[in-house]
């Protein structure tokens, strides 16, 4: 019989203060406490949100244990965020794991954000496909902080062969979404609006960015821009067209996903790709990737919504996977802030 693994997952690495359980890939429980403080003030601020992180920490870890209905002292390994995120959100975390560590004398397990935000699809009834990708697979990253396309060849062997070269897409609908009168996050707004749209109303013009990178923030001025010019025009412009405006934004922003995707697939052969991240809920770019099926050999995994914005079970997963490999840390490591390699 296989051995039961337990561990607790802890992401702080942005506004979300997340706790869960798994048990072996089962998802025993899943606690987040959402920061509602940023959504006046259009963006996450840094210093409330560690604040927040370090309120909360303690309540997302004992309603994770005793939702999971296990006790602590069943509990194998702590795997936290190390980063890249927040470095004031990150300590917490962090800290809070070494002392949960060295308190109950379990191992201490570092987790890579965006590996675990890949790592999502290898929980038990994560994905809308109800299966795990096969490696090699494709996974493009698209979230509040982050815009990547990884290439995945094991759980550990990681390759970013395109990353954004700016503005984060998440960040990019963010703050568009406020020129248009949106609480953040604004991306799940836009969606919202799209609903009853005309997506072809509005051509925008997409950015040039070379091979398999991207580059958002041309992009965001050219459409803040836009938005400006019209509502000098007619100050009305944004109530009369507000449908039609968020299905054209959703569907150009599809589009350059898309693109680089294809390119990505016929560079590398590979034509397994795997979404993750916020942005990855959105019901058009979900529609657009799953439409690649149509063709021979494409597979497209997509996580549930539950499991795209951050959460503590993807955290738990890469734990798990690490634990698995003995690939354990000490409690000496430090959170880092930017990334650019696995
Ligand atoms: P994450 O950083 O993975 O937690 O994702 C947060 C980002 O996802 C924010 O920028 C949100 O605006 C964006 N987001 C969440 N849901 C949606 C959606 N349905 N459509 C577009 N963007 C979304
Ligand atoms: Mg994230």
């Amino acid at each position: 019989m296989k051995k039961k693994i337990i561990i607790l997952g802890i992401e702080s690495s942005c506004d979300e203060t997340a706790a869960s359980i798994i048990k072996n890939r089962d998802v025993l429980s899943d606690i987040i406490i959402h920061q509602n403080i940023h959504k006046k003030y259009g963006g996450v601020v840094p210093e409330f949100a560690s604040r927040l992180h370090e309120k909360n920490i303690i309540k997302a870890v004992n309603l994770s244990i005793n939702s999971a209905r296990i006790q602590k002292n069943e509990i194998n390994a702590v795997s936290f965020t190390l980063g890249p995120g927040l470095i004031g959100s990150l300590l917490v975390g962090a800290s809070f794991a070494k002392s949960f560590s060295m308190g109950l004398k379990i191992p201490l397990l570092t987790v890579n954000h965006i590996q675990a935000h890949i790592l999502t699809h290898f929980i038990n009834d994560s994905n809308i496909n109800n299966s795990y990708p096969k490696f090699p697979f494709l996974g493009l990253v698209i979230s509040g902080g982050h815009t990547q396309i990884v290439k995945v060849n094991d759980f550990f062997k990681m390759e970013i062969l395109g990353s954004t070269l700016d503005d984060s897409i998440g960040d990019t609908l963010d703050k568009i979404a406020r020129k248009l009168g949106f609480y953040y996050p604004g991306g799940p707004m836009i969606e919202l609006f799209s609903k009853n749209g005309n997506c072809k109303k509005f051509i925008f013009s997409k950015p040039l960015s070379s091979g398999l990178n991207f580059s958002f923030s041309g992009f965001k001025s050219h459409i803040l821009q836009f938005i400006k010019k019209k509502s000098k025009d007619n100050p009305l412009f944004i109530k009369q067209n507000l449908p039609d405006i968020c299905a054209s934004i959703q569907r150009t922003i599809g589009e350059i996903l898309l693109e680089k995707m294809k390119k990505a697939a016929i560079k590398t052969n590979i034509f397994r790709i795997a979404l993750a991240g916020g942005v990855s809920s959105n019901y058009e770019i979900r529609r657009m990737f799953l439409s690649l099926e149509k063709r021979k050999n494409w597979e497209i995994f997509i996580p549930k919504k539950k499991y795209t914005t951050d959460n503590g079970a993807m955290i738990a997963i890469t734990g798990l996977l690490k634990y698995e490999k003995n690939l354990f840390d000490s409690i000496y490591v430090s959170p880092y802030s930017k990334f650019n390699k696995f």
